[in-house]
């Protein structure tokens, strides 16, 4: 399977694809390519907006989503739209929007990993990195009396981000391997051959499909604001510049 140009380079603003389908909706048009730079909206991210060049004509991206026939970029209806099939077509995304939500995706997993090295029986569970909302939920094993503090959180953080930054990586493991470094993360994610993850340097990989910055040291501004337990899960909130 080819991987998605997004993907591969979280700092790609520009691109130029093949128009494959076009799909007329009622007020709309969703126009697919034989690769994009554009994210769809799903796992906690939200998608990418931009505009698409056909022929010199500009269109605004509203929307990016994953559909049964692949990566939609929904347009708004232009009668020009529905010939051009098979046509080259520049892709652009909204580069602020998306370094910020890669930002806020990768916050996310740093303060998780930092949770996981404060007690073991806590593994991630869900990431929520949207701007208004962030906050990921860790799931307890095992329940543990641990009491966790926003400030000692903050000022790892802050050695991570400004001290000592760590590299990260996107990388692809075999099944077997992401089941034994994620025995219980293992079991929600498609299971094929090859898994991507997101490594930080130092931390222990874990499988994502979303978009994600290169080093700890693009985190600066980050908050994590509020941390409460219910039951077997540790909900963690927080904020980024
Ligand atoms: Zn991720």
């Amino acid at each position: 399977m080819t991987i998605p140009k997004y993907l591969s380079d979280t700092y790609l603003e520009e691109f130029t694809a093949k128009i494959t389908k076009v799909i007329e909706m009622d007020d709309s048009v969703a126009v697919y390519c034989d690769d994009t730079i554009f994210y769809p909206q799903g796992g906690g991210q939200p998608c990418d907006l931009g505009i698409i060049i056909i022929d010199g004509c500009t269109h605004r991206v509203h929307h990016t989503e994953t559909t049964e026939d692949g990566i939609a970029h929904v347009l708004e209806s232009h009668p020009s739209l529905l010939t051009c099939t098979g046509k080259p077509c520049i892709q652009r995304i909204d580069i602020q929007r998306r370094l910020f939500n890669a930002k806020s995706h990768t916050a996310g997993h740093l303060i998780s990993h930092l949770f996981e090295e404060l007690d073991s029986n806590l593994s991630p569970a869900k990431g929520h990195h949207y701007p208004d909302d962030a906050y990921i939920e860790l799931i307890e094993s095992e329940r543990t009396n641990d009491t966790f503090s926003v400030a000692l959180i903050n000022e790892q953080i802050d050695t991570l981000v400004d001290k000592t930054p760590r590299p990260i990586q996107s990388i692809e493991l075999d099944l077997a391997e992401v089941q034994s470094l994620r025995p219980l993360l293992s079991k929600f994610i498609p299971q094929s051959t090859k898994i991507r993850m997101i490594a930080i340097d130092g931390f222990t990989p874990v499988p994502c499909g979303g978009t994600h910055v290169s080093s700890t040291s693009e985190l600066k501004g980050l908050r994590v604001t509020r941390i409460k337990r219910k039951k077997d899960r540790i909900k963690v909130s927080y904020l980024i510049d």
